[in-house]
């Protein structure tokens, strides 16, 4: 079954958010659906919506919001590496290196060998006082998550994509949290937090 939806107004798009929550649900699973034209640039909403395995569709958002990031920032010098030292830790004269990944264990003293969206919002007030930033609203393809998990997916720090997907696929903000502190603890104790 295929459903075009016109969205030809501000109403309109008020509208179609307002129903994600529907059209994202088990009821739609084989339902089609179609722009008549994309004026609000959300075709990759209806691209996510006509994904109807769960996990793929997860992955379509995450892979999609971190490409929006990685695209704005290209050619952006933000962290501005000297010296293995970032701009902040150049600017508090600190005598660590690698930047905030170094507490990460994914650090390998190169690019993020993993993709981690919660890294990619910069919440670092030394890169935020430089550029403007993307902020998880203005992800528009994030409107199609469910609430818990929009906040799990802007707290989980220093987790692998998989992993973060994983804590998305749950859809339960306590076992999220939970295993974000469980990661955390493992990192501890395997020494990876300095
Ligand atoms: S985000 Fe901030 S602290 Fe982290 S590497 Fe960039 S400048 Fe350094
Ligand atoms: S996951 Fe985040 S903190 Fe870890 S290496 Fe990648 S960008 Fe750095």
């Amino acid at each position: 079954m295929e459903k075009v939806l016109k969205i030809n107004n501000q109403k309109d798009l008020n509208k179609f958010y307002n129903r994600l929550f529907l059209y994202r649900s088990f009821l739609y699973n084989f339902v089609t659906f179609k722009l008549e034209k994309d004026k609000y640039d959300i075709n990759d909403l209806i691209l996510a919506l006509n994904i109807k395995n769960r996990r793929k569709r997860l992955e379509f958002i995450y892979d999609t919001a971190c490409q929006e990031i990685d695209d704005y920032f290209a050619n952006k010098n933000v962290c501005d590496f000297k010296n293995n030292k970032c701009r902040l830790q150049r600017k508090l004269k600190s005598d660590k290196i690698n930047g905030c990944c170094r507490k990460c264990r994914f650090e390998c003293g190169g690019p993020c060998p993993t993709k981690n969206l919660a890294c990619k919002l910069f919440y670092c007030s030394e890169v935020k006082s430089k550029y403007k930033i993307i902020k998880i609203e203005d992800l528009k393809i994030i409107k199609v998550l469910f609430w818990r998990q929009k906040i799990l997916i802007k707290s989980d720090f220093f987790s692998s994509r998989e992993e973060v997907i994983r804590d998305l696929y749950l859809n339960s903000y306590i076992i999220g949290v939970i295993r974000i502190g469980y990661r955390f603890i493992k990192k501890l104790f395997r020494g990876g937090v300095k």
